[in-house]
């Protein structure tokens, strides 16, 4: 899986919150991209991607 966080995020937490192993907040109080997601995060990321409010988080199975 690769994951991606396209411009536009503004700044909610959810995706942090729901897998901060790959998900981080950046110095502009946006998400941006730890590491990336190891088995054990993949359903975690897909919840994350599927519940940003504004549908900026890209996944690539
Ligand atoms: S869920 Fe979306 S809008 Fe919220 S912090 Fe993550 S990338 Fe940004």
């Amino acid at each position: 899986m690769r994951v991606a966080i396209l411009p536009g995020c503004i700044g909610c937490g959810l995706c942090v919150n729901i897998c901060p192993h790959v998900f981080q907040f950046g110095p502009e109080e946006t998400a941006q991209i730890a590491q990336s997601p190891h088995p054990q995060d993949e359903d975690p990321v897909r919840d994350a991607a599927s519940q940003c409010p504004v549908g900026v988080i890209k996944v690539e199975e």
